[in-house]
């Protein structure tokens, strides 16, 4: 069984609806406007997992894909750049499909609706994020924690994603996107800002309390916004220049390397880089009963733990995985009441791999955006 539609929160207003045509729901899937059905895509696949310099990725091309039932297809604009995409293409998370395209941070425009989508138009401006399906009937869906669903599907894992010239996504799933945000700063927070909030209510922060972000990258430059905007005391403990001068730019209360000790006890952190030698270190800059959240989907080994030192005194050490599509609506309307900007960096869609290599690099501060 399917899981029930998201109800939308945000509905357009009159003018992002202007020239959008509703088109009747259609027994089979509707043509792409103003393309052949038929006409090749270009594509990025992961082709054989290693090395980003080793360049994994390879460039396919593929007919276009056709919606099944209440699905939609995106023709892709932009599509945000995330570390999830680096560990697929080098082998840390292990592929669960051959051949699958990347990328999970869609902005795009529908141009094909599949039997029974009528939730958005042709034309209508959509994000596609992580989370692709939940199976809707497993004791965490039931619970409202379809993050934790026993059988989840995610776009640009099991099911191919955004690092092409479309992609399709189950309607259920995609994002109406607020209008102050054009394609390219709008695509990094359907995953990095999306997590990076999830991550921030896990680490529980008390109102007007301190919270440390370990590692400045995509995901913690939006949410050091966010927290900002709601009042904590913001400590940014990370490696590159760069990235500590964004820190600085966005209005962190300090900014420190990431092994340095925070100026004060931590209400809450968050762990953004993927090192799990950081942990000790995060959890002895906590106050007591305060929380360590790790937010991302891979992290190298832990050490040993000390438990006096590190977790005594109700210290809690936990991890976040993906998000329900609440977070996900949540996090675009904050983002649109607190003018959450991302700092990106473009790439051509055919410069992918550079783009992923200059990630493996610390090359860039911010979010990297592929265009189309
Ligand atoms: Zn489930
Ligand atoms: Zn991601």
């Amino acid at each position: 069984m399917k899981a029930a539609p998201f109800a939308a929160t945000t509905m357009l207003s009159n003018s992002a609806t202007v020239g959008l045509l509703r088109r009747p729901v259609l027994a089979m899937a509707t043509p792409a406007v103003g393309t052949a059905e038929g006409d090749g895509m270009q594509t990025w696949i992961v082709d054989r997992c290693g090395p980003i310099d080793q360049r994994p990725l390879r460039r396919n091309e593929q007919d276009d894909p056709l919606p099944g039932p209440g699905q939609l297809r995106v023709r892709v604009s932009c599509c945000g750049v995330c570390r999830t995409d680096l560990h697929l293409a080098e082998g840390d998370l292990a592929p669960r499909r051959p051949q699958v395209v990347p990328g999970h941070e869609v902005v795009g425009r529908v141009d094909a609706l599949g039997v029974g989508a009528d939730r958005f138009a042709i034309g209508e401006r959509v994000g596609v994020a992580w989370l692709a399906q939940t199976d809707g009937t497993c004791r965490f869906c039931r619970r409202g924690a379809e993050n934790l669903c026993i059988e989840p599907r995610f776009t640009g894992w099991d099911i191919d994603g955004g690092y092409a010239d479309a992609c399709l996504v189950d309607e259920a799933y995609a994002y109406r996107l607020p209008d102050s945000l054009d394609d390219e700063h709008a695509a990094p927070l359907l995953c990095a800002g999306i997590i990076g909030y999830r991550a921030l209510r896990c680490a529980a922060v008390p109102p007007g309390g301190r919270l440390g972000i370990y590692g400045f990258g995509a995901s913690a430059h939006l949410t050091a916004q966010i927290a900002l905007h709601q009042g904590l005391r913001v400590h940014v403990l990370t490696r590159g220049e760069g990235n500590q001068k964004l820190a600085a730019e966005l209005g962190a209360d300090s900014v420190g390397g990431p092994a340095d000790t925070a100026p004060e006890p931590l209400d809450g952190a968050i762990l953004f880089a993927p090192a799990g030698e950081l942990v000790p270190v995060a959890l002895r800059a906590l106050d007591r009963g305060a929380t360590l959240a790790v937010a991302g989907i891979w992290l190298s080994d832990i050490p040993a733990l000390d438990y006096a030192g590190e977790l005594f005194q109700e210290r809690r050490l936990r991890s976040v995985t993906a998000n329900t599509r609440s977070d996900g609506e949540q996090l675009l309307a904050l983002a649109e009441r607190f003018a959450i900007r991302a700092t990106t960096v473009a790439y051509p869609m055919a410069k992918a791999p550079e783009a992923l290599a200059d990630l493996a690099h610390d090359r860039f501060s911010g979010a990297a955006v592929l265009h189309n």
